[in-house]
């Protein structure tokens, strides 16, 4: 089938922007998944998976149309290969730009409902390339971590591979004392992901994550500490680097599918449930060269202290803000079409719901030119988005209150409707098309309208999403700790400690 088929591209291959063909042949690569019990034969064609799978080759397809080739690759000018533009390293205002537009194509075509679509880890790993030399400090006999992440990101980005991550430790025990590190308790120590021994080929690993979003149908996992879980007693579970999914060893269960529903129209969603994973490691070899810390957090302490809490956001910044906009606009749209359709927009209390949610996509337009406003070249020769931690933050709460809103507009329509099998049934179709109807639209249209705000902000999928945008950032509340810790407010208090440090000057007492 030619160098485009290959499965896994080799070390030195450049096999350049995914395709759609060859990103659904790079999963057939032996990895082990389970779902609902079952092992997974083939994820491909799995109906659990295959629709959010077919998405993404549908998207890979369209970087290498003649449409969007300009806005969606670029050619390395290293190895002459054209890849993706999710993997660029913008340089200069005009790369950041051209890195926003690729951002706002990606969600624009997923809706804004993927959070780990390719366009994520990307910038991701790209934001840790920024602090290459911090990982190179640690000394290892082995390998350099710096030159690793930097060959590591060749690699990616010559092969345009879709990346997830896995950082958090499973949810066994919260307590005070950190998983893996109960010496004294008698508990078992080998829950959190851990070294089990160092060979000459790298290091085995064995332990859990929890989670990992896209785990089925990624290519690969960057698996680390999250900003909870970076500061550890055992160096043995301080450990990044990243990991193929059809490694030996490495399992994925995946949760139950959030959106089940079949038929022609069906539920328009369903075909983004981008799954969510547990990761089992069982005795996984790591190879040295695809290590980027080990025993040594200090390049991750180092990085999460100065992003508060959110690894080098600046970069991943236009994936996250321009998916959040797109699914704001999407909600406010659909809000806006729902009340309509059943002729609601005239009140006051609606069309004022319907100015909040205008509000929050206005405010975060806004916030977005403001972040390329301030946009310049960091330390290490990359172009910056400006700061915009507290935007990241305040979307975990945005995204449920846009939700509730929309669900509120709704009214019992959002559940309330027919399937498209009842629409095709001729014994109530008369019933529908009377009492079923909305304000100068029919049934098809208003059924099908309804089940689109269903899908965002009543269904198993639309909960799932609203999870997700609460916690895929890390816990919102550690994050406002960060960053209340980190935000100077020194002027604000001296002129306050001035204020209250003498007499007014203008002060008469009053008797
Ligand atoms: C849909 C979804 C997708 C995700 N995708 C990914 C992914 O792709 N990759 C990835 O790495 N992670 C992913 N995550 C994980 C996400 O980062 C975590 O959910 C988040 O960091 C919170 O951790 P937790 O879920 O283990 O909750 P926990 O930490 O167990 O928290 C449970 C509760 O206890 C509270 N709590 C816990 N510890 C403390 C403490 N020390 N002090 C006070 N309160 C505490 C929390 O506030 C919360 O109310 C995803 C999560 C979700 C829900």
């Amino acid at each position: 089938m030619g160098a485009t088929a290959k499965k896994i591209p080799d070390r030195d291959d450049a096999l350049g922007a995914m395709t759609g063909a060859r990103y659904i042949e790079s999963l057939k690569d032996g990895r082990e998944a389970y779902i609902d019990g079952e092992k997974v034969a083939d994820v491909t064609t799995h109906p659990a998976f295959k629709d959010m799978i077919h998405e993404m080759a549908r998207v890979y397809d369209l970087q290498n149309t003649d449409k969007y080739r300009d806005d969606m690759t670029f050619v390395d000018s290293e190895s002459g290969t054209r890849t993706s533009v999710s993997w660029m390293l913008p340089k200069s205002a005009d790369e950041l730009k051209m890195k926003r537009r690729n951002s706002e194509l990606w969600n624009t075509h997923t809706w804004g409902q993927l959070g780990r679509s390719h366009d994520i880890l990307a910038p991701y790993i790209i934001g840790m390339m920024h602090r290459k030399d911090d990982f190179s400090a640690v000394k290892n006999p082995h390998c350099d971590f710096g030159e690793n992440l930097e060959n590591y990101y060749k690699y990616c980005m010559r092969n345009d591979l879709f990346l997830t991550h896995a950082l958090g430790d499973p949810q066994v025990d919260r307590s005070e004392t950190v998983q893996n590190e109960q010496r004294d308790s008698g508990e078992d120590l080998e829950v959190a992901l851990h070294v089990v021994e160092e060979t000459k080929d790298g290091v085995i690993v064995s332990g859990g994550k929890q989670l990992s979003t896209a785990a089925t149908h990624a290519n690969e996992c960057y698996v680390s500490l999250s900003a909870t879980f970076a500061r550890r007693s055992d160096p043995n579970c301080v450990l990044a680097f990243s990991i193929p999914q059809g490694a030996p060893g490495l399992k994925a269960l995946a949760r139950e599918p959030v959106s089940r529903w079949i038929g022609t129209w069906g539920h328009p969603f369903r075909m983004l449930d981008e799954q969510d994973c547990m990761l089992f490691f069982d005795n996984v070899l790591v190879p040295w060269d695809r290590l980027f810390m080990l025993y040594d957090a200090t390049p991750m302490v180092k990085i999460l202290g100065a992003a508060g809490g959110s690894v080098n956001f600046n970069f991943l910044g236009w994936a996250n803000l321009c998916r959040a906009y797109v699914r704001m606009r999407l909600m406010t749209a659909v809000a806006t079409m729902v009340a309509e359709s059943i002729g609601v927009t005239q009140y006051r209390e609606v069309a004022a719901k319907l100015g909040e949610m205008v509000t929050y996509c206005q405010v975060w337009e806004h916030a977005m030119e403001g972040m390329e406003h301030e946009a310049g070249p960091s330390p290490s020769g990359q172009w910056a988005l400006g700061p915009g931690r507290g935007l990241h933050i305040w979307f975990a709460q945005v995204s449920g209150r846009m939700t509730e809103l929309l669900r509120q507009i709704c009214g019992s329509g959002i559940i309330m409707q027919p399937s498209e099998n009842d629409l095709a049934n001729p014994e109530i179709r008369k019933y529908l098309d009377k009492y079923m109807r909305g304000k100068d639209v029919d049934v098809e249209y208003k059924s099908r309208l309804f089940r689109v705000a269903h899908d965002l902000a009543a269904s198993s999928y639309g909960l799932r999403q609203d999870i997700y945008e609460y916690w895929h950032g890390g816990d919102p509340n550690r994050n406002r700790i960060n960053l209340f810790r980190s935000y100077d407010q020194s002027d604000m208090i001296d002129q306050i400690k001035e204020l209250i440090s003498k007499p007014l000057p203008h002060g008469d007492a009053i008797e």
